[in-house]
C-alpha cells in the first residue's frame, strides 16, 4: 500500500486514502438511509466500522484533519439520511468520539497488532481480548453519549435506541475493521504468506460454503423454526479449518446478508414480533459469530504458528548438529567432552587414534589402559592430569604430556582443555579437550637441542685450536723468534683446524639439505658415478666397480651417498694397509636395486652398527677425522627414496660391508607413479 512512514516508523496510508474512506463512508450512510429506522435507530451502520478503520490507517491524531473530515462526512451523511441538525450533529461527534477512542485504545492495547502500530496479523487469541475490549469500550462510550444527547433533544428515554446504536456499530466494527486489518496485513507482508486455506484443501472450501448456503437457505426460508443455532456450525467449520482471513471474510459475508436480510423483512431474526428486538437479536448474532469464529481460527493460526515453528526448530537442531558432527569429524586434532564421572559425552575419530587403539572408537573404560607421564618420564597423578584440572574449571593451554597405552608406541601429545558450563541436571562440571599429536615434534626438538650443543662443540675445539696457534705465533713474533720452520709448522695447524671446521660446516649444509631437497629422479648408473668418486679422490686403483642395473633416484644426492661410502671405506683402514674397496650391485625384487660397498679396513665393532648412522656418533673417533654426519645424511637419503641400508662386518673376513636399496630403473615403464 502507497504511503510514508510516522514518527515511529509505521506505515501511513497516503492521503489520497482518506478521500477513499470518507467516499466509502458516505456510500454505506446512504445505502443504509432506504433501509428501515435510518439515522440513530437504523439496524445497520457499516459506516461505523469503516470511520474506526479510517483513522486507524491513516493513523490519525485525535485532532488531525482526518478527524475533522470525518465529522464532516458523518454530519453531512446523518443529515442525509433524515436526521435534525441537532442530532445530526449529535450523531457525527459521537461517531468521530467513538472512533477516536477505538483508535487510540487498539493502538495502546493491541501494539503489535497491523494497523495499531505492529506488523503481526490478528492469529493468536491472546490478543483477541484487548482487540475486542478496546471496541466494545469505544463503542459503549459512544452509545451512552449518543442515548444521553438524544434523550436530551428528543426530551424521551432513548435507552432502548441507544442499546441497538450500541449493537449495530459493534457489529459493524467488529466485522469490517477485523477484515480491513487482516487484508491490509496480508496485502502488505512478505512472500511467502500462510496458507489463506489454513489446514484445507479448495474441495473443503467448496463444501463449507455449500454448506453455508444450504443452511442459511433453509434457516431463512423456514423463518418460523428458529434454525440459526444450526448457523453456527458453518462459523465454526470455517473458523476450526481455514485461516482467520478466510474465516473473517465468511464471517463479514454472513454478517452482511443476515442484516440485510432481517432489514428486508426475510428469515429468523425478521419473524421476532417487535422489530427492534428482532433488530438486536440479529446484531448481536452476527457479534456473536464473528467473535466464535475469531477465537476458533486465531487459535488454529497460532497452533499452525506454533507447529511450523516447532518443525523449523527442529530442521535446525538436525541441520546444526549434523554440521557439528562434520566440523568435529574433520578436524585432525582429537576432541572429547568428558563429564567430572568420567562420562565420554562427545569424541571425533581423532580422538579414538590419538587416545586409544585407533582401530575402535574410545569408551569410558578407555582412561583406565592409559597412563599419562611428563615429557621427562615422570608419571603425572590423576590431579595434574590435563582433564582434572579443566573440569575443575581451569583452562589449559597446550599442555604437553606423554601417553601411554598398552601395546602401542609412547606419544607426546599437546592438550588443551576448556572448562564447559556445568551439567546442572545431573550436577557434573564437564570440559572440552582437544590433543594434537607433537611426537614428532617432540623428537625434532629433543635432536635439534642435542644437535645445537654438538654443532657448537665441534666447532668450537678447532676454533680453540686456532687461537691457540695464532697466540702462538705473535708471541714468538713478539719475542723475534720466529724462525720460518716454525712459523710453517704453526700455520699449516691453523689451516688444519679450518679445514676441520669447513669440512663440518660442509656436512651440516647437506645434512640440512638431505632432508627439505626435492628429488628430481632420472636414471642413474651407480657404478659410472663410484668410479668417478674414485678418481676424484685419486683412489682408481682402490675402488673396483662391477655392473649395476640402472636406478631410479636423485643423481645430486645419490652422488653423496656413494661419496661418503666410499670416502668412509677408504678413510678407515689400518695404518700401512692398501684400502681395497668393492662396489657391486643387482636386481633383489620387482622394484629395487641392491648395492654394496665393502673394504677391508677397521671394520665396525658389532654394538655400533646401528648406531654409527646417528648424528655426530662416531665408532672411531680417535685416530680419524671426521664430524660423524656422512651416514646420517646417508640413511635420509637412502630413506627418502624408500630403500634401507644396513652395515655388517665384511663376510670376507676383514673389513666392512654397506648394502643399501634404490629404487630400480624400468625400461618399460621409465616413470612409475606413487
Ligand atoms: P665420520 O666418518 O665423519 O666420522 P660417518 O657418519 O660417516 O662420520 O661415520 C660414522 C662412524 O661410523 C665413523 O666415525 C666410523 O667410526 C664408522 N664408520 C663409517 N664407515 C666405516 C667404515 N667403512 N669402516 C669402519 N668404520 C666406519
Amino acid at each position: 500500500m502507497p504511503g510514508d512512514r510516522n514518527d515511529a516508523g509505521v506505515r501511513v496510508l497516503h492521503p489520497a486514502a482518506a478521500v477513499g474512506f470518507a467516499a466509502l463512508y458516505l456510500a454505506f450512510a446512504l445505502l443504509s438511509r432506504e433501509a428501515p429506522g435510518a439515522g440513530f435507530d437504523s439496524v445497520a451502520r457499516p459506516a461505523g466500522g469503516i470511520a474506526v478503520l479510517w483513522l486507524l490507517l491513516r493513523q490519525t491524531k485525535a485532532l488531525g484533519v482526518d478527524t475533522l473530515a470525518l465529522a464532516v462526512v458523518a454530519y453531512a451523511a446523518n443529515s442525509v439520511t433524515g436526521a435534525d441538525p441537532d442530532a445530526a450533529a449529535l450523531i457525527a461527534a459521537t461517531n468521530v468520539l467513538q472512533s477516536v477512542l477505538a483508535t487510540v485504545l487498539l493502538r495502546r492495547w493491541c501494539l503489535t497488532l497491523w494497523g495499531c502500530g505492529g506488523t503481526r496479523p490478528l492469529d493468536r487469541p491472546r490478543v483477541l481480548a484487548p482487540y475486542c475490549a478496546a471496541l466494545v469500550v469505544a463503542l459503549a462510550v459512544g452509545a451512552i453519549v449518543a442515548t444521553l444527547g438524544m434523550s436530551a433533544i428528543e426530551g424521551v428515554d432513548e435507552t432502548a435506541e441507544g442499546v441497538l446504536w450500541f449493537g449495530r456499530n459493534l457489529c459493524s466494527a467488529l466485522v469490517l475493521v477485523t477484515f480491513g486489518l487482516l487484508l491490509g496485513q496480508r496485502l502488505t507482508s512478505p512472500r511467502p504468506r500462510p496458507r489463506l486455506l489454513g489446514d484445507a484443501g479448495p474441495v473443503e472450501l467448496l463444501a463449507a460454503t455449500a454448506f453455508t448456503l444450504t443452511m442459511y437457505g433453509v434457516a431463512f426460508t423456514l423463518e418460523e423454526t428458529p434454525l440459526a443455532f444450526v448457523l453456527l456450525a458453518a462459523t465454526v467449520w470455517f473458523g476450526l479449518r481455514f485461516s482467520t482471513m478466510l474465516s473473517a471474510t465468511h464471517s463479514l459475508v454472513i454478517g452482511m446478508a443476515t442484516l440485510s436480510l432481517t432489514v428486508n423483512g426475510v428469515g429468523p431474526f425478521a419473524a421476532v414480533e417487535r422489530e427492534d428486538l428482532g433488530y438486536l437479536v440479529a446484531q448481536f448474532y452476527v457479534v456473536a459469530i464473528s467473535v466464535t469464529a475469531l477465537i476458533l481460527s486465531t487459535a488454529r493460526d497460532e497452533r499452525e504458528a506454533l507447529a511450523a515453528e516447532l518443525r523449523r526448530s527442529k530442521e535446525e537442531a538436525v541441520y546444526e548438529s549434523s554440521v557439528r558432527d562434520a566440523v568435529i569429524g574433520s578436524i585432525t586434532e582429537g576432541l572429547i567432552v568428558v563429564d567430572e564421572s568420567g562420562e565420554l559425552l562427545i569424541q571425533n575419530d581423532a580422538a579414538a587414534t590419538l587416545l586409544g587403539d585407533g582401530a575402535r572408537p574410545l569408551t569410558s573404560e578407555s582412561r583406565h589402559v592409559m597412563s599419562s607421564w611428563s615429557v621427562d618420564g615422570v608419571a603425572l597423578d590423576d590431579s595434574q592430569r590435563p582433564t582434572a584440572r579443566a573440569l575443575r574449571g581451569e583452562t589449559v593451554h597446550a599442555a604437553e604430556v606423554m601417553i601411554r597405552v598398552e601395546g602401542r608406541p609412547d606419544r607426546v601429545l599437546s592438550i588443551s582443555g576448556i572448562p564447559l558450563p556445568r551439567d546442572e541436571i545431573r550436577d557434573r562440571s564437564r570440559a572440552l579437550m582437544i590433543f594434537r599429536d607433537v611426537t614428532d615434534e617432540h623428537a625434532h626438538r629433543q635432536e635439534l637441542s642435542m644437535f645445537a650443543g654438538v654443532v657448537a662443540h665441534d666447532l668450537r675445539n678447532p676454533l680453540a685450536a686456532i687461537d691457540g696457534w695464532t697466540e702462538m705465533i705473535a708471541d714468538e713474533l713478539d719475542a723475534g723468534r720466529l724462525d720460518p720452520q716454525t712459523a710453517r709448522e704453526f700455520v699449516s695447524r691453523v689451516r688444519s683446524s679450518s679445514g676441520r671446521m669447513r669440512e663440518l660446516i660442509r656436512d651440516l649444509l647437506a645434512h640440512a639439505t638431505s632432508g627439505s631437497r626435492d628429488l628430481d629422479m632420472s636414471r642413474l648408473d651407480v657404478a659410472a658415478m663410484a668410479e668417478e668418486i674414485a678418481s676424484t679422490r685419486h683412489a682408481e686403483k682402490n675402488v673396483a666397480c662391477e655392473a649395476i642395473p640402472p636406478v631410479l633416484a636423485d643423481a645430486v644426492l645419490v652422488r653423496q651417498v656413494l661419496d661418503n661410502l666410499v670416502g668412509n671405506a677408504l678413510k678407515y683402514v689400518a695404518p700401512g694397509i692398501e684400502p681395497e674397496v668393492t662396489v657391486r650391485g643387482w636386481r633383489s625384487g620387482t622394484r629395487m636395486v641392491t648395492i654394496q660397498v665393502a673394504d677391508n679396513g677397521i671394520g665396525i665393532p658389532a654394538g655400533e652398527r646401528e648406531r654409527i648412522f646417528e648424528e655426530f656418533h662416531r665408532a672411531h673417533y680417535r685416530d680419524y677425522e671426521g664430524s660423524g654426519l656422512g651416514l646420517s645424511i646417508v640413511r635420509r637419503i637412502v630413506t627418502r627414496h624408500d630403500g634401507t641400508i644396513v652395515a655388517r662386518a665384511n663376510p670376507a673376513g676383514v673389513g666392512s660391508l654397506f648394502e643399501l636399496t634404490l629404487p630400480a630403473y624400468d625400461e618399460q615403464d621409465p616413470h612409475p607413479k606413487g
